[in-house]
């Protein structure tokens, strides 16, 4: 597989009246081609952050790179003038949002706005523009794609917007889709279709997803690698069922213990994760998880854990990777 992207140990922070807001930690991952990667953490861990540097989308300033670099197709993203991202975004690299409604332009033609995106990215007449516009239409799966064309985003349901959304992103055949927490904001049939939608384009069109959500059962089916953020920074990266089936970090402990499940009993409860996410004005020295980890050991809080291989397709920022540290076993853990 073609590598695609290649983030490698970026820092970005904002300059602010209180101090620099260390929002992302050396971060590093990559994605190839064809490939659909979540990244999953909560919110102020800085996926989105991340995903917006790929695009440029942070303000700069008050935000700036730091160190480290993401390289798209040999591109090097934190040194693109603003010309250079521009030619990117829509073209290359697409991206959908939580809320369509933040995104869409209320006053034009649904039909119109792909028609605009496939006219800003791709050298094609109007004639040929509409056409690619209702063929996007009719490949989200809106019927009636010819007098959906001219309808305006208030006569769309939520889960249609989405679907919109996507086409106009998707318009321009992009290589790279940001989708940043694309279905939390509707109800869960409706999200599975999304998801499901994403999955067929994704396997029409061999585009490469990068999927930022804060629940990993959203990506459960959808992603063959996943990325847990924590305070900043990666804490465990594996393949899908390294993540769901030998996870290694306390934090992805939790995050699975609040996935729930469809055996589960509804009088039973989602086990919450107790605490707040570190202070990113003053990230602590050693582990950010330290404060919240009902496993923190001493040297947790001292020095940052290395990140530790436990196989080739999965590895683990956590000092109980450590060969001397006490075993800890995620399924005693689960069980109790
Ligand atoms: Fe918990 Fe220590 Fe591992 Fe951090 S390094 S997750 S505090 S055990
Ligand atoms: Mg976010």
């Amino acid at each position: 597989m073609k590598r695609l992207l290649e983030v490698e140990n970026l820092h970005f922070s904002f300059k602010t009246y209180g101090g620099e807001v260390k929002a992302v930690r050396g971060v590093s991952f990559y994605v190839n081609e064809g490939e659909i990667i979540g990244i999953v953490g909560e919110s102020g861990c800085g996926k989105s952050v991340t995903a917006q540097c790929i695009m440029r989308l942070n303000p700069e300033p008050p935000g700036y790179f730091k160190q480290g670099s993401i390289q798209y197709k040999g591109i090097e993203i934190t040194k693109l003038s603003k010309q250079g991202i521009k030619r990117l975004r829509g073209s290359e690299i697409g991206m959908i949002f939580q809320d369509p409604m933040t995104s869409l332009n209320p006053t034009m033609k649904i039909g119109k706005q792909i028609e605009e995106s496939v006219m800003n990215n791709m050298s094609v007449s109007r004639t040929e523009a509409r056409r690619r516009a209702i063929e996007m239409l009719k490949l989200v799966g809106i019927s009636d794609a010819g007098k959906r064309y001219s309808q305006y985003p208030h006569e769309f349901s939520g889960g249609m917007k989405q679907r919109a959304m996507i086409a106009i992103a998707m318009a321009c055949n992009p290589s790279l889709l940001i989708a940043d927490e694309p279905t939390t904001s509707l109800d869960v049939t409706i999200e599975a279709q999304i998801l499901d939608l994403m999955k067929e384009l994704q396997s029409k069109m061999n585009t490469s997803i990068i999927m930022i959500t804060h629940d990993l059962g959203v990506i459960a089916n959808l992603c063959h690698r996943i990325i847990v953020m924590y305070g900043g920074m990666v804490v465990e990266q594996g393949n899908l069922h390294e993540i769901f089936y030998n996870p290694k970090h306390p934090y992805t402990w939790g995050l699975l213990k609040s996935v729930p499940t469809l055996n589960m009993d509804k009088s039973e409860q989602l086990i919450p994760i107790d605490g707040t996410p570190p202070d990113l004005f003053s990230p602590p020295k050693g582990c950010p998880f330290a404060a919240r980890c009902e496993h923190a050991m001493e040297i947790c809080y001292e020095e940052l854990p290395p990140e530790y291989g436990i196989n080739d397709k999965h590895s683990a920022v956590c000092w109980l990777q450590h060969p001397y540290a006490p075993k800890v076993l995620w399924e005693e853990t689960r069980a109790a």
